[in-house]
């Protein structure tokens, strides 16, 4: 186990998000005034600035709409993954979020708006947000 594996940096903005990942809950923040809904966290609404939002929980569902394959290690805590992927998710709620797509190696099987459910694992002691295809073959 690295020692300098980067782990998340909790302040009290997002404070809220890793506390629901820690009881196994994906939480995004939904605007009081506009209705918009983000991730990650931030203190403003990123649509209109509003400064009111609560926090709401996800349903775990998404789709793929993006990703990309890693074969070097630019950080070098993750060279005993590669290759390795890093998706955006976009949730059923709207918000997108870069994670990683888990269970899924042949990377052919992975498409634009391919369907995608929550993954919650823990890392280094963390729970951290991952998505497993659905359907896949
Ligand atoms: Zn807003």
């Amino acid at each position: 186990m690295d020692d300098d594996f980067p782990l998340p940096e909790v302040d009290q903005t997002n404070k809220p998000f890793w506390d629901g990942l820690s009881e196994g809950r994906l939480l995004f923040q939904k605007c009081d005034d506009c209705n918009y809904s983000w991730l990650p966290a931030r203190q403003e609404c990123p649509k209109c600035l509003g400064a009111n939002y609560t926090w709401i929980e996800a349903s775990g569902s998404g789709v793929m709409t993006s990703w990309v394959v890693y074969h070097t290690a630019f950080i070098p805590a993750y060279k005993d993954r590669l290759p390795y992927n890093v998706a955006i998710v976009k949730l059923a709620e709207g918000p997108q979020m870069a994670t990683n797509i888990v269970g899924e190696t042949d990377y052919s099987n992975f498409s634009i708006d391919h369907p995608v459910e929550l993954a919650i694992e823990k890392e280094h002691g963390v729970n951290v947000a991952r998505f497993r295809l659905i359907g896949a073959e």
